[in-house]
């Protein structure tokens, strides 16, 4: 093996540059050239190559975004239209590749595998931590820390001024986000897509626990099935006339920021194992870390099978509900 591409796919994630510097250092290491390949499957396309120097992945493991740049690039989905893709791998010589991204990101992965004919590893750069066979994707525990942090700051305003806060956190049709943010701030109630949501037990419940409290807050996953923060606010208004309901929707300060020590890590290992799994010719896998092991994963199953969030942590946060 001689040049190892690198791309970065779909929404960015802190602890992509971790996994960029530890796949161009480890490459080094083994004499092969890295090639950085700038915004995503839209840089395969038009050949946007860069070779990768030790300089250029300097200072960059505590950096959130990616310095390779991402993008959503609907055209890849066209076979026709991936030609350019193979074409320009093939030219430029690079017999390995490394997409660090999510589900969307994999699928193009898997595809292209097949087409242009070189090893294709995924490791799995999404704050959603939505893929199946992992236990954390890279940016997942930063972003949790980030949503963490912004609800302890609402949390001393809702207090101070006796509101129930409808906080809204990004996970797409995922509740992992939700979920376990509410457990580690302490929210009253958290509605997510994989459990059933019922407006009146919600309302219910936040009046049997606010007797005696200063604040409510319910974490609401972007995608719950009765919708986001806004709508829910609309629907328990009718139920709740007495309290002072508001809103914050995080929004996009969730991918954003400096890696924490565990996503550095994850994406560090993950990255130096990408490439030794490029090396012994493995193919159409994801790198993943189950009990602080590091593991491989199908891709075609990352991406066809659905990871769900333990629901008995609802459970356990129902416990801890003052009554
Ligand atoms: P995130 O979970 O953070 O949003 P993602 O990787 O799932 O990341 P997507 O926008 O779904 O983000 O996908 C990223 C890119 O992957 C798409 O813009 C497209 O270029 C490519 N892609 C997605 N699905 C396919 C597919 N079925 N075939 C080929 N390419 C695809």
């Amino acid at each position: 093996m001689k040049k190892i591409g690198i791309l970065t796919s779909g929404g960015d994630a802190p602890g992509m540059n971790a996994a960029i510097r530890a796949i161009t250092k480890s490459a080094m290491h083994y004499g092969i050239q890295a090639i950085g390949i700038r915004d995503g499957f839209e840089g395969l396309m038009k050949g946007r190559f860069v070779n990768m120097k030790y300089t250029d992945v300097d200072n960059i493991i505590q950096r959130g975004g990616t310095i390779l740049g991402s993008a959503r690039c609907p055209e890849f989905k066209n076979a026709e239209a991936r030609k350019s893709a193979v074409a320009n791998v093939k030219e430029a010589g690079i017999d390995g590749l490394v997409v660090i991204g999510g589900d969307g990101s994999f699928r193009g992965a898997n595809v292209l595998a097949k087409e242009v004919d070189i090893p294709v590893i995924g490791l799995p750069g999404t704050i959603d931590n939505d893929l199946y066979g992992t236990d954390s994707t890279i940016g997942y525990d930063t972003a949790l820390n980030t949503i963490v942090e912004a609800v302890d700051k609402i949390r001393d305003t809702a207090t101070s001024h006796k509101r129930v806060f409808l906080v809204e956190v990004m996970g797409r049709d995922s509740g992992f986000l939700a979920l376990n943010s509410a457990i580690a701030s302490g929210a009253e109630s958290v509605l997510i897509p994989e459990t059933i949501t019922d407006i009146e037990a919600i309302a219910a419940q936040i009046k049997s626990q606010n007797k005696g409290r200063r604040s409510s807050i319910i974490i609401v996953a972007e995608g719950d099935e009765e919708g986001g923060a806004m709508e829910i606010m609309a629907k328990l208004r009718p139920h709740l006339e007495n309290f002072k309901l508001r809103t914050t929707i995080l929004g996009h300060i969730q991918r954003g920021g400096v890696p924490s020590y565990f996503d550095r890590a994850l994406a560090t290992r993950s990255g130096i194992m990408a490439v030794e799994l490029l090396m012994a010719g493995k193919t159409e896998k994801m790198v993943g870390v189950k009990a602080d092991e590091l593991i491989t994963v199908d891709l075609k199953d990352a991406i066809e099978k659905k990871a769900i969030p333990k629901v008995e942590r609802e459970e356990l946060l129902a416990k801890l509900l003052t009554k």
